[in-house]
């Protein structure tokens, strides 16, 4: 890299990297409880993929009764720990809150949440469920995941033995190792998947189905098989110059400092993030807070189409990110190392196939960002070529395609959810996706148990 930024102190990461979201003490939890109106048909429920009775596990903590709260919340969603700290709520439980109508502050839902989940995983997690004996059949889950953890979590509570098989060193997925340090460390995640280890579900991490066991044998050797794969790395630029050294893709650059201590990460002084979704506001923050002194997010179209949640681009402004909207880089320049970003200024011009406004170039409008590192975040490419090696898997827009009610796939005993379905949505959505496919194999294993 030309220009590296400084290193700083074990105490500035520290304090970059800390909690975005304070925990908070049981007279604020008790306080904000009291605030719930516990709504009959509460619309916070419907709104949570995972359908947590909110109004329920919040009541509990009204009534001191942490425990209760943790075991309701648990019972609906089992990574309820996680989606407490990530979730978008404003867009989801808390957005959905009858209080917004009254202009007043919503209820703090995720904030109630990770009150109680914090206790419980703070009290050595202490049993909630009397778990079923093994009822003598077996499901094996590609990936080890949301989507996954989600659903063999809800096999395990209904008598079957789940056995997760994960390429990764470490399960999780990318709550392990893409999601911001800021909103749930990597331990965060791992403690976890202890959680879902501890009902008597299998991990086992460093085995890539495809390479070292085929699809085709789980079929064979399992009563059920779930793909909760997700999806790939990120998309290239495409331009020339994108493989220079300096230029670092968001989901690769967020992983390292996730898995290494942050001053052994490379950053550059002057950094360029292109694409402006939630991922790259995650890379973008991530460079500042690493101590990149100027860092930029292109995006090609302007504001309004920007795919990025209100609250991550907000934290994106407070962090100094400066946006530059309508610009797109069209060569990554440098001798044997990104020295600039040769970019063009774009204009909005008739609709795409999605109703989107198509951008173009305004001719002779190019410019250079003089930038030492450049991370392309354009959206995570689809697992297109593993998943067409599976006999008879369909695939639609390259996302697996599954029946909505069951979750099975077009391969009978095959079931799928989280990104590799939705083609890249949330933590809740993977865990709502694998708990529904998890009623699905038990529906379709009952079926052919009867026949
Ligand atoms: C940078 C980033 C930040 C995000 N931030 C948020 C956030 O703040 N809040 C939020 O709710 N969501 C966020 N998301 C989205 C969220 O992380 C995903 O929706 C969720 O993780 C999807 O879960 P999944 O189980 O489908 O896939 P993944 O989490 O991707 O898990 C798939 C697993 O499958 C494994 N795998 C793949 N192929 C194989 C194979 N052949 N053999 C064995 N194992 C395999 C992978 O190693 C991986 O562990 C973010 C996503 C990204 C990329
Ligand atoms: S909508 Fe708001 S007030 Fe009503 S139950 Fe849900 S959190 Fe409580």
């Amino acid at each position: 890299m030309k220009n590296r930024a400084p290193r700083l102190t074990n105490e500035q990461y520290s304090c970059n990297f800390a909690d975005i979201q304070k925990p908070l003490t049981t007279e604020q939890a008790v306080a904000e409880a009291a605030r719930c109106l516990f709504c009959f048909e509460a619309p916070c429920i419907t709104a949570c993929p995972t359908h947590i009775d909110i109004p329920g596990f919040i009541q509990k903590i009204h009534n001191d009764n942490p425990r209760g709260s943790a075991r309701l919340i648990l019972d609906a969603n089992p990574l309820g720990a996680s989606c407490a700290r990530v979730c978008p709520v404003e867009a989801l439980c808390e957005g959905a809150c009858v209080l917004n109508h009254n202009h007043e502050k919503p209820v703090e839902i995720g904030r109630l949440q990770r009150f109680s989940t914090d206790w419980f995983f703070e009290r050595g997690m202490p049993e909630l469920f009397e778990l079923p004996e093994p009822n003598g059949r077996r499901v094996a889950l590609i990936g080890a995941g949301p989507a996954s953890l989600g659903c063999a979590a809800a096999l395990r509570r209904m008598g079957y033995e789940a056995i997760l098989f994960d390429r990764n060193p470490e399960p999780g997925g990318l709550n392990t190792y893409g999601i911001a340090q800021y909103k749930m460390t990597r331990q965060d995640s791992l403690n976890e998947v202890e959680y879902v280890k501890s009902l008597g579900v299998s991990v086992r991490c460093g085995v890539e189905v495809g390479r070292d066991v085929q699809t085709e044998d789980l079929l064979r050797d399992f009563d059920a098989v779930f793909l909760g794969v997700g999806l790939g790395g990120t998309h290239k630029l495409g331009i020339p110059g994108d493989e220079l050294p300096g230029v670092v893709e968001a989901l690769l650059f967020i992983r390292k400092y996730k898995t290494q201590s942050y001053g052994e990460v490379p950053v550059g002084r002057r950094v360029a993030v292109i694409g402006a979704g939630n991922t790259a506001i995650d890379a973008a923050t991530a460079a500042v807070r690493l101590g990149a002194e100027r860092t930029w997010i292109l995006y090609r179209r302007s504001e309004a189409e920007m795919p990025a949640f209100d609250y991550e681009y907000d934290l994106a402004k407070q962090d100094g990110v400066i946006f530059q909207w309508l610009t797109a880089p069209v060569e990554v320049v440098g001798t044997g190392v990104v020295e600039g970003l040769r970019c063009v200024r774009m204009r909005l011009g008739e609709p795409d196939e999605q109703g989107r406004a198509r951008p173009e170039p305004i001719p002779g409008t190019e410019f250079l960002l003089e930038v030492d590192m450049v991370i392309p975040s354009i959206g995570q490419e689809k697992l297109v070529e593993w998943l067409a090696g599976i006999d008879g898997l369909q695939l639609e827009r390259d996302r697996v395609v599954v029946d909505p009610a069951t979750g099975m796939t077009s391969v009978p005993g095959l079931f799928s959810g989280g990104d590799c379905v939705n083609g890249g949505m949330e933590v809740v959505n993977a865990v709502a996706e694998g708990k529904l496919a998890a009623a699905g194999i038990d529906q379709f294993l009952s079926a052919r148990a009867a026949t």
